[in-house]
């Protein structure tokens, strides 16, 4: 069975001590993460080893870095290898969310070259994808996400997306408080599914994990979880809040 999963991205926020108030915050909730669900946390670079020792007993709990570099080391000043982040221990990387698409120009095919180097260093990437308003009030956001996951993801082996994860994130609903519904995260993330169907067969595409991203809060997160297709959610501004992010973990099918 497809795993669950509650994805946390704190993008680039919390200083050192926030971020160990709100690690420490939610091992105090105790919540008890059962067989094929997960809670992944995506912290800023310098707290990823600092997530992984808080949370290396406690079951079903993973750390997530938001990204990394298409090479495995050298000359670039600045990035972050996933061999790097391998020989820490860290289980997952955000690759193309919205924000590295629009803000730093990362285009389908670096993304590409970031799902390989992630799979070749045993990191499980978070493959994102999601259109932007314009596209989505011409009705084209069917044909603009197939391209997306196409010109990412098309050349890889079968093997390579058993039990992969895609985050479906639209990206009006993106930090705006403008939820899809969940019909329309339904719709889409059936489309997807079905991308993956037609082109690796329904075993495969069965075993893929497709979270929702965009405004998932405590309120709202139950409804959209509740989807077939809906495996669990990638959240922003509410996995700064304990409480908040701890009834969305508690949302989960
Ligand atoms: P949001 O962000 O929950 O604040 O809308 C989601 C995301 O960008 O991953």
């Amino acid at each position: 069975m497809r795993k669950q999963i509650a994805a946390a991205n704190w993008k680039m926020n919390c200083t050192l001590q926030q971020a160990i108030d709100l690690i420490d915050g939610l091992i105090k909730e105790n919540i008890s993460i059962i067989p094929d669900r997960e809670v992944v946390i995506a912290v800023p670079f310098p707290y990823l080893i600092l997530a992984k020792e808080k949370l290396k007993n406690r079951n079903g709990f993973k750390v997530a870095a938001q990204n990394c570099y298409t090479q495995s080391s050298g000359a670039f000043t600045g990035e972050v290898s996933t061999v790097m982040l391998n020989s820490i221990g860290i289980d997952y990387v955000i690759i193309g969310h919205s924000e590295r698409r629009e803000i730093f120009g990362e285009d389908n095919k670096m993304l590409s070259q970031k799902v390989d180097i992630c799979l070749t260093n045993n990191l499980k990437p978070i493959f994102c994808c999601g259109e932007p308003l314009q596209i989505r009030e011409n009705e084209t956001q069917n044909e603009y996400v197939e391209k997306q996951i196409r010109e990412s993801l098309f050349h890889l082996e079968s093997a390579q997306l058993e039990n992969f994860v895609v985050a479906y994130e639209p990206i009006w609903a993106i930090g705006t408080g403008k939820t899809a519904s969940s019909q329309q995260a339904q719709e889409m993330q059936a489309h997807i599914r079905n991308i993956f169907k037609e082109k690796y067969g329904g075993a495969i595409a069965a075993s893929i994990s497709i979270l929702y991203g965009g405004s998932v809060k405590a309120n709202n997160a139950k409804e959209i979880f509740e989807k077939p297709d809906v495996d669990g959610g990638l959240v922003g501004g509410a996995s700064l809040v304990v409480a908040e992010f701890a009834t969305i973990i508690k949302s989960l099918k």
